[in-house]
């Protein structure tokens, strides 16, 4: 009805500084109702072509500024971000189905932290230089903006992610073309409100919504689009490496995971279980960081298993916007259906299924009957070549196996495609970092989980990715360098 339609909110690419309607356009659903009620742009060609015009004509002034002017911009933006704190949290908990509390903790305060971090990081790198005495010569190196970035970015953490892109990218002197997930372009619509106020010249930083295979692809196939930074799965980095190599394309990748937990028998199990739960089903199980895989031994593992399904059972599921929930919903019916699917390939397989999905029942309330649940779910005695443990599930499932000895545990923690992350939990020191250095994870974590130094390299070994991101890395990857010598 037209009612019905009029009350959809409607967004527009943001290109050249000005927001531009589409031809046409793609349903976004709420994933707490299943409702449709927002309309995203289904960009193609034209839009891409006319966005990234307008980040190469705004490249000259913007990449001529100095680190000092980007770097108030960017502060700036972030303050303006954190002033709207409370509506972009809960748009995003809307678009996304996450709940307002980690919108509120997690997402947008990291946004705007993102911003932060880079205008003061761009402020402190120095180039290197060495000296040939004997020839007498100097060497020294420049680093210089790339040209137009293009930014793609997934569904789990919206803002957060695009942000950690746009930040380093414009912070180096890049202009940006970006793309965030159909499914989740709210906050960066939102965003784009606030670039004009913030003094972020026209053009330098450019949206354009739409679906991977029409929007993505087009960006990643432009010849004025010298490099790609990408976050999602490792299906769909491989298409675009494949797509972008005629090219000779720069690319970062980050990618899935299918991340261990080890818990020695020594661990302090009180930090542990806690911990633990909250690396399985924060935000619904839809971080590439969260653990699927937890590897107790022998000794703690029956009195483990008690614990952990305990606590389990007290997570809340329910409405997103209600601030007493852990679980919201997951991004969409097609994504819940295919969760639901490994737990009962699992059974299938003859693993138990200890609480949650199809062992426990959920209660929803009347507004919330069509959205897309599901219980934070713990399995055991699942084989470890089930596709259960080796392939990302991406939702609130996590499977608890017993191991004996350390050897042993490396060893099947390795013996997966993925390398994102790793956490062990253990007293003795000798042991934590014997183990972290041979597990293969891009980061390891001990005795704590996402405790993150955005200074530090970020990124994944294996299928989990290519490149890393942090303030040095992303410096080096959204800046080309150059080595110049001086003879006297
Ligand atoms: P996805 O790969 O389906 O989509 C990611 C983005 O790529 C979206 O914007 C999508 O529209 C776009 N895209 C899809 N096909 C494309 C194509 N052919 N060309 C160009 N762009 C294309 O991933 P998703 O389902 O949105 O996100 C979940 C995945 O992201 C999980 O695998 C998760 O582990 C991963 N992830 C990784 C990290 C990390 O830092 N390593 C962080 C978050 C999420």
């Amino acid at each position: 009805t037209m009612a019905h339609s009029k009350a959809l909110l409607v967004l527009e690419n943001f290109i050249g500084g000005k927001f531009v309607t589409c031809s046409s356009y793609i349903d976004s659903y709420n994933p707490s109702t299943g409702d449709v009620y927002c309309r995203v742009p289904d960009s193609g060609k034209e839009e891409v072509e006319a966005a990234v015009k307008a980040a190469k004509d705004a490249f000259p002034i913007w990449s001529s500024k100095s680190p000092l002017e980007r770097s108030r911009i960017l502060n700036k933006l972030a303050d303006l971000i954190e002033h709207d704190l409370e509506a972009f949290a809960q748009a995003e908990s809307k678009d996304q189905g996450k709940t307002i509390t980690f919108a509120r903790t997690v997402d947008i305060p990291r946004a705007v932290y993102n911003f932060r971090f880079f205008a003061s990081s761009i402020l402190h790198h120095t180039t290197e230089c060495t000296e040939m005495a004997t020839m007498g010569c100097v060497h020294y190196t420049s680093r210089a903006p790339v040209g137009v970035a293009g930014l793609i970015s997934p569904w789990n953490l919206p803002l957060y992610l695009l942000t950690w892109k746009i930040a380093p990218a414009i912070a180096c002197g890049n202009t940006v073309v970006a793309k965030p997930s159909e499914m989740t372009s709210v906050t960066a619509w939102m965003m784009c409100k606030l670039l004009e106020k913030a003094g972020v010249p026209h053009g330098v930083v450019n949206v354009v919504f739409g679906t991977g295979a029409k929007t993505g692809e087009a960006l990643v196939c432009h010849p004025d689009v010298p490099l790609i930074s990408f976050t999602g799965s490792t299906l769909t980095a491989q298409r675009i490496t494949e797509k972008s190599a005629p090219h000779c394309k720069r690319l970062s990748l980050e990618l899935g995971g299918k991340n261990p937990a080890i818990i020695f028998d020594d661990a302090d199990l009180t930090q542990c279980i806690p911990m633990t739960l909250r690396s399985s089903f924060a935000n619904q199980g839809e971080i590439c960081l969260c653990t699927s895989r937890i590897f107790v031994q022998r000794g703690i593992y029956s009195e483990f298993l008690k614990r952990f399904v305990a606590e389990a059972k007290k997570w809340k599921v329910g409405n997103p916007s209600d601030p007493t929930v852990d679980v919201g919903a997951l991004i969409s019916e097609e994504h819940l259906e295919k969760v639901r699917s490994y737990v009962k390939k699992a059974q299938a397989e003859g693993a138990r299924v200890l609480c949650g999905e199809g062992v426990d029942s959920l209660t929803l309330p009347a507004g919330n009957q069509k959205g897309y649940f599901m219980l934070p779910t713990v399995i055991a005695e699942v084989k470890d070549e089930s596709c259960c443990m080796q392939e990302e599930i991406f939702g609130p499932v996590t499977c608890v196996v017993a191991f004996d000895t350390e050897e042993e545990v490396i060893k099947r923690a390795n013996s997966v495609k993925y390398g994102l992350a790793a956490t062990v939990w253990s007293s003795n020191v000798g042991r934590v970092h014997r183990v972290a250095q041979r597990l293969q994870a891009g980061l390891v974590w001990t005795n704590c989980w996402l405790v993150r130094d955005l200074n530090l390299p970020f990124g994944g070994m294996k299928a989990s990715g290519i490149g890393r991101e942090g303030a040095k890395d992303s410096y080096e990857f959204f800046t080309e360098v150059k080595t110049i010598t001086i003879k006297h």
